[in-house]
């Protein structure tokens, strides 16, 4: 099977979509920031079953990351991603250079306001406006009908599905579930950073998170008494911990009671490295 061509102008890709518009064809969008694993790869699958055509991004993307942050060693592979799209039945891969994504002149930016504020966007100061902007600025781009993102982040997935709403961006967005390693971790490619013995404390996350959900599907109400439970046993096995909060799985409010579908979502730091992962609590 070859890989997946790749297109890196901003408008060879446009035109590429165009073409496949004017054929009636319906065109999914995977954003990733590469080095593809196997929850990047049900975002393609399902982009597949939706669409005609399944486009690729990849694009390590400088806006999103903070001065103190790990762009420049961040995991790429772009041989590999493009084997690995391939067996998915991508058509496309869009990767475009940072240069022509943000010229000299550029001074936009999208702030999803209460939605990215707390959790990562307490941890990350701009975070979210670099994946806000980056996203519409792909949509706009790449002009696809359904676009897929994980709930494995599942802020970013609450921010973009708000902006699109707010700003009446004519795409579909697709949330799936996170996809996980046999232990429970959550694949990620920061994953590649933890050494053997960081690699067995991450599983401290899940843990934490699967105790609160126990006791919540027993009854419990009250989120101190999740967050206790959690906090248990995720403090003793990680470094830091970012964040462990209760928020509504729609909107992201803070809970204390659990009177609606709500999400646990933790961040920490396991050696070097910060792990992120959530869990619904039902
Ligand atoms: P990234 O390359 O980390 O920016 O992720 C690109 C997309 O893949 C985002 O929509 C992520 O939420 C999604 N993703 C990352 N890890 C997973 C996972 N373990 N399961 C499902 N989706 C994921």
């Amino acid at each position: 099977m070859n890989d997946v061509p790749v297109i890196a102008d901003l408008a060879a890709m446009s035109a590429w979509s165009e073409a496949a518009r004017g054929q009636g064809e319906r065109i999914a969008l995977v954003p990733t920031m590469g080095a593809l694993h196997a929850g990047h790869l049900s975002l393609l699958a399902e982009g597949r079953r939706r669409a005609h055509r399944v486009v690729l991004s990849i694009f390590v993307n400088p806006m999103q990351f903070g001065p103190q942050e790990d762009l420049a060693k961040y995991p790429r592979d772009l041989p590999g991603d493009l084997t690995r799209a391939a067996s998915m039945g991508c058509d496309v891969a869009f990767v475009p250079e940072a240069a022509s994504m943000y010229g000299p002149s550029f001074q936009t930016a999208i702030d999803v306001r209460e939605v990215s504020r707390g959790l990562c966007g307490e941890c990350r100061p701009g975070h979210f406006v670099g994946v806000a902007t980056v996203v519409c600025k792909l949509f706009n781009i790449v002009r696809p009908h359904v676009a897929l993102f994980g709930e494995k982040d599942f802020q970013q997935l609450a921010v973009i599905r708000r902006m699109g709403a707010d700003l009446n961006l004519p795409v579909e967005i697709v949330g799936l579930p996170t996809v996980r390693e046999p232990d429970g971790l959550a694949m990620s490619s920061r994953n590649a950073y933890l050494s053997p013995a960081d690699r067995q404390r991450a599983g401290a996350l899940l843990a934490g998170l699967s105790a609160a959900k126990a006791l919540a599907e027993k009854g419990e109400r009250r989120a101190s008494v999740l967050l206790d439970a959690a906090t248990t046993e995720i403090a003793r096995r990680v470094d830091r911990i970012d964040y462990l909060e209760v928020r509504a799985s729609d909107d992201l409010k803070p809970l204390q009671i659990i009177d609606r579908p709500a999400v646990m979502l933790v961040a920490a730091f396991v050696g070097g490295t910060r792990l992120i992962d959530n869990l619904r609590l039902g």
